[in-house]
Order: C-alpha cells, then structure tokens, then sequence
C-alpha cells in the first residue's frame, strides 16, 4: 500500500473519532458476553475489540514495546501510552491486517483510529468471556496510573521498586515477625525441603527474597525485570506474594502510599 491510500487513513481520523467510535463500541458492547458483569464499570478511555483485530494489532507492534521477542501469545489487555503504530510500515502493515479480515473501510478506520488514541486501554472481546477481565483490566489501569504520577512520585516508587527487587529477607525472622502468609510459609518450607538434598549454605535456605511472583513466574518475572512498573500493576492484582507489600509499607511509606491511591482507583466500581 502506498502513501497516499495511507494518508486517506489518517486525514478521515478526526471525522471517525468523533462520530463513529462511540457507534461501534455501543454495537460491541451489545453483542459481548459480558459474564460478569463488568462492561458497566468501563471509564470512557477504555475501548474494546474483537479478538481478531487485536491480534492483528498485537502482531504488527510485536517488535516494539511492549510485547517482546519471546512473548508469542498476544496480551489480552494493553495501554497505549502513546500511539505504538509509530512508523509508517507498522501503519500500513496494521491496515494490511485488517483488510485480511475483510473487515469494511469503515471498520478498518475506527479500528486504525482507537489504536492510534494516546492513553487509552484496549481489552478484546474474550476477556470478558474468560473472566481474565478481572485481573487485565486493573493491571493495565495501574499502567495509566502510573504514567499520570509527578517526576518526583515516579522517582519515589521506581527507588522502593529497585530497592525492594534486589532484597532477600531472613525466614524465620521475617515469620516471626508475622510478615509472612500461612501460603508463604507452606510454600517456603517445601523450597526448603528441596534446598536441603543440594550442597546449599544454610544462609541460603533461611532466605527469601522480598518480591516473589506467584505462579506462574515466568511471564511474569520476565515482564518485571524488562520493565519495573510491572511490579506495581501485578503487586495490585495480587499476583506477588504479599510480604512485597508489607515490607513496602514498612520500609518505603510514601511509595506504599502512592501504591494504595493507584490500586484504589484501578478497582474502582470493580469490587
Ligand atoms: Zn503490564
């Protein structure tokens, strides 16, 4: 496709965000098996899509932030902080897709113009199937939450973040200490169990490290270590072993305060 066919793309994307997007979300919304319940608690920056054009979304950006390399199933959920179609070959090989689905002019247009609005969360159509709805749509309000965050408040949670990654606790102590859950503790003493058949110190066995992911981990500690405000958004939907939030309000208040003003608003109307 060549320039001036993309170009017609864009100049029709005023007249589609203001007449039509509206129409095809009501349309969507519509038809959604909205098992539970959770279309009504939609803000007006939250868009949904069918499962296909977001796949189709997710495979053009694949080679940028935020979906990496490794990571071949597409997210169910994403927040565009600002537009990922950034160059004009993603542009025309996301229109490219869309066409593939033999989806109209028109639909490709209000599709091409919700993935190019800044500060928006996209969610597909299945989640709210799954029920994945639950936990895709406050982790990515976080992401919005963060990126309103002042300088100073973004510095403030980055240091507690990078801090609290690099810190391992001493296991009784921290049991002691009543930081520990009755699942933490389980879950310690079988790592235990396994440590102890290995030549391992027993300064090692005794120790954890303050933010542990549940399972499961992989996806979830790659995303982490590629980006540190992952912590925040899984640490919102429970997903982190919760001494992390006992020992960043013990150790880091104003982080934990600026934590729990974020989670408040990422379940607002949710719980
Ligand atoms: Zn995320």
């Amino acid at each position: 496709m060549g320039d001036f066919q993309l170009l017609s793309h864009l100049c029709t994307w005023e007249y589609v965000r203001l007449n039509n997007i509206q129409q095809n979300q009501d349309k969507l919304k519509s038809i959604i098996e909205d098992k539970f319940g959770y279309l009504k608690h939609l803000k007006d920056n939250e868009y949904i899509v069918p499962d296909d054009v977001f796949i189709a979304y997710a495979e053009t950006v694949s080679v940028a932030k935020p979906f990496d390399q490794d990571i071949k199933v597409p997210p169910e959920a994403h927040y565009i902080k600002q537009s990922y179609l950034d160059t004009n070959q993603k542009r025309e090989n996301f229109v490219f897709r869309l066409k593939k689905l033999k989806l109209s002019d028109y639909d490709i247009n209000i599709y091409y113009a919700i993935f190019n609005t800044e500060k928006i969360i996209v969610l597909r159509f299945s989640v709210f199937k799954s029920g994945f709805i639950k936990i895709s749509l406050p982790h990515e309000r976080i992401h919005y939450e963060i990126d309103k965050l002042s300088e100073s408040e973004l510095k403030v949670i980055r240091e507690a973040e990078e801090e609290l990654i690099k810190t391992r606790i001493d296991f009784t102590k921290a049991k002691d200490e009543g930081l520990l859950t009755e699942s933490e503790i389980e879950s310690h003493e079988s790592y235990k169990e396994i440590a102890r058949k290995n030549p391992r110190s027993a300064e090692l066995i005794n120790s954890m490290k303050a933010i542990e992911v549940k399972s499961p981990k992989g996806f979830r500690e790659i995303s982490i270590s590629q980006n540190w405000t992952e912590f925040y958004c899984y640490l919102a939907t429970g997903d982190i072993y919760d001494r992390a939030e006992k020992l960043l309000q013990r150790s880091y208040p104003e982080a934990y305060r600026i934590f729990i003003e974020m989670k408040a608003k990422a379940y607002q109307g949710m719980r």
